[in-house]
Order: structure tokens, then C-alpha cells, then sequence
């Protein structure tokens, strides 16, 4: 935070005082491709019952501390029970009770960036040493020898899987072989676990490994990035930490009512999710055909785009074309890297357009 005044500087904890807001540069667009939603609306029918429940909501009430109707529908899901199901305010929340109760001062996290930075901004917050494990500059794979070494002395390890934002996964023989050499906690992120293949999923190993944690979030696939829901699948153990540290009533009642609407009718968006995964490959060859620019092959609703003079690229189509797009061209690994969303058919071909006749003006 650069502004600080002396007299806050000299109040603050210094873990915060190097800290700065979460920043997403956000800039309201025409078309907005920056934040990994769905970009198709709520299904009509969904959105219905979802406004006839919370209709239906008494607001004078406190809500259930803990969602346990919503956490007995997810176990169902999931094949799992209740006491293996932690909700929370967004993924991010759980991320962060995650930190709060197995991170701090003397535990050590391994990651392996290019990553989802929240997880180095909850390390710093809360004073946890970070090991970085870095994923091929190439092809972004994990260096799976480094990470189990590093593994063996970690008290927590993320592996994000589709990794946000450069699209891999993690085998889940590798994730196995991860729990096994970790002393500590290994979680997998599967924000977008809705977007990849079937079988690449870990959640399966939960059965069989009890230092495993699950993330995954009603945020991206299930269109309620507005509303708040996420969800971890862990051992009952674990859960009854995160249960523990959880500000009381994070996941409000109306945050309750619509993701128990949208778990029994998530059928209702497989269509769409099956669209943006064809969409995701027509617009990976699309914009890979593009001279200069260079994609990668991704797992989840968004691509990690290589594009000459990224940064510009990224400044006109915001300004000229009024479409967002996410650009890493500053972050380490991530020289001239763009992220973009996989949206409509309508809007990845603008995209497509926009950026071919960019690369072609800036070179
Ligand atoms: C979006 C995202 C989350 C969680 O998002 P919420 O909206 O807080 O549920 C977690 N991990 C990754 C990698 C993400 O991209």
C-alpha cells in the first residue's frame, strides 16, 4: 500500500503493510472476457426458482451457520457425507480459512506458480513461508520430481487443477503420489473441474487419502460468481478446523437459497458447459492460427494466450473493441500473456477478429 500515512504505517502489521487490494482491473466493457465466469446467463428456468426460493427466504433470521441443508445436498453429489462438506462465502473464503488454520508464521506452503496469486497474498497476510515450485517455462507442466521433494517438508501444498491461469491439470496418480509424500495438506483446487475431462478430476481420492482437501466453487461453471458459494470435500477432520475458524454466517441466506437451487437443478447447465468446452477448442485453433500468437491447450473456460506487444493488445481491445481480457504480461513467467474467457460463439469470434487485427497494427 503505497499511501499510507506514518501513523498507520507505524499501526499496521507489516505482513499488511506490503499488501495491496486484490486488483482484478476491471473496467466495465461490452464484452467481458477478464474473470473466468460463465458468460451465458443463468439458465431462464433456473433463475425462476431461484428468485421463487428467495422470495420464499425469511430475512429476520439468522441463517444456518454451518449451510447443512446445502452441505447434505452437495454430500449427496459428491457421494460423500455431510461431515466430509465445509461451505463457504466463495472459494476464496475457504482459501482463506485454509490459510488462517493450517498456515502462519513457521509453516511452510508449497505452490507452483504461474498461479492463482490469492494464494501468495493469504500466505503473506498471514505470515506463512512460501516454497515455489515452478512449472515448466515451456509448457507449464509440473516439475512433479521438485514438487514431491518439496512436498516431503511442506505443512500445505496448493496444486490448482485446471491451473488458473495457464490451463494444466495434475494426473491423479501424481496427486496420489503428492498426499503420500506430504506430511502436511494437499489441496487441489478444482475451481474449474466442470470444464475438464472426465477422469482428471482428484475428488476420488478423498476415499483414500485423508490429508487430501478439495476446493470447488459454484462460481465459475454454475453462474453465481455474484452470489458467493463455494465448497471443500475433505476428511471430517479437516473440515471441522475449517468449521472452527469460519466467521460466523458468511454464507448468507440467500447464498444458501440459490446454490440448493442450482445443486438440484445443475443439469440444467450441462448444455452450456458443453458448449464453451467446444467453444474452448474452436477458439484455441482460431486464435492459434493467428500469425505470432501462440496457445496453449487448456482444461478449463479460459486459454492462455501468447501475443506480441501483449499489453497493447490488450489496452486497444479494451478501448477500440470494448472487450476485457486479463493481462499477465507482468507476471513472472507470463511475459506477453493474455488470458482470455472462452464466452458465446458471437463473442470469441469478435475476439478473434479484434485480436487478428491487432497483432497485425502493432507489429
Ligand atoms: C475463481 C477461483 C477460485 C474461487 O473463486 P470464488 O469466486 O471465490 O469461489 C478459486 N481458485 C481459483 C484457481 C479460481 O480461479
Amino acid at each position: 500500500m503505497a499511501g499510507l500515512s506514518k501513523r498507520v504505517r507505524s499501526l499496521v502489521r507489516d505482513d499488511v503493510a506490503s499488501l495491496s487490494p486484490y486488483d482484478p482491473n476491471f473496467t466495465p466493457c461490452r464484452i467481458n472476457l477478464s474473470a473466468n465466469e460463465n458468460t451465458y446467463d443463468m439458465p431462464a428456468k433456473v433463475r425462476a426458482a431461484i428468485n421463487e426460493a428467495i422470495a420464499a427466504t425469511p430475512t429476520n433470521r439468522y441463517p444456518d451457520p454451518m449451510s447443512n441443508e446445502l452441505r447434505d445436498q452437495i454430500a449427496t453429489w459428491h457421494g460423500v457425507r455431510r461431515e466430509n462438506v465445509c461451505v463457504g462465502n466463495g472459494g476464496d473464503e475457504l482459501l482463506f480459512n485454509f490459510f488462517l488454520a493450517f498456515g502462519g508464521p513457521g509453516k511452510r506452503l508449497v505452490d507452483c506458480p504461474p498461479t492463482f496469486t490469492v494464494y501468495d497474498i493469504y500466505s503473506r497476510m498471514l505470515g506463512t513461508s512460501v516454497v515455489r515450485c515452478w512449472r515448466d517455462p515451456e509448457t507449464f507442466e509440473l516439475d512433479m520430481t521438485a514438487l514431491l521433494a518439496m512436498a516431503r517438508t511442506a505443512d500445505m501444498v496448493i496444486v490448482t487443477s485446471p491451473n488458473n491461469p495457464t490451463g494444466n491439470v495434475i494426473a491423479p496418480d501424481d496427486a496420489a503420489r503428492l498426499c503420500e509424500a506430504c506430511p502436511g495438506i494437499v489441496m487441489i483446487d478444482e475451481a474449474y473441474t466442470e470444464f475438464s475431462d472426465e477422469g482428471v478430476s482428484c475428488e476420488h481420492l478423498l476415499a483414500t487419502h485423508d490429508n487430501l482437501v478439495i476446493l470447488h466453487t459454484y462460481s465459475k461453471a454454475f453462474c453465481l460468481a455474484g452470489v458467493r458459494v463455494g465448497y471443500v470435500l475433505a476428511a471430517p477432520d479437516i473440515i471441522e478446523v475449517l468449521g472452527a475458524v469460519r466467521q460466523p454466517y458468511t454464507a448468507d441466506v440467500f447464498a444458501q437459497a440459490a446454490a440448493q437451487v442450482v445443486t438440484s437443478m445443475r443439469g440444467v447447465f450441462r448444455p452450456t458447459i458443453d458448449t464453451i468446452r467446444s467453444e474452448r477448442e474452436r477458439l484455441a485453433a482460431a486464435l492459434g492460427a493467428i500469425e505470432g500468437v501462440h496457445v496453449w491447450p487448456s482444461q478449463g473456460n479460459f486459454l492462455l494466450v501468447r501475443v506480441p506487444h501483449a499489453g497493447i493488445v490488450r489496452a486497444r481491445l479494451r478501448d477500440k473493441y470494448s472487450i476485457l481480457v486479463r493481462d499477465f504480461s507482468s507476471a513472472p513467467g507470463l511475459e506477453d500473456c493474455l488470458r482470455v474467457t472462452v464466452g458465446t460463439p458471437t463473442e470469441n469470434d469478435e475476439l478473434t477478429d479484434a485480436i487478428a487485427s491487432l497483432v497485425k497494427e502493432v507489429a
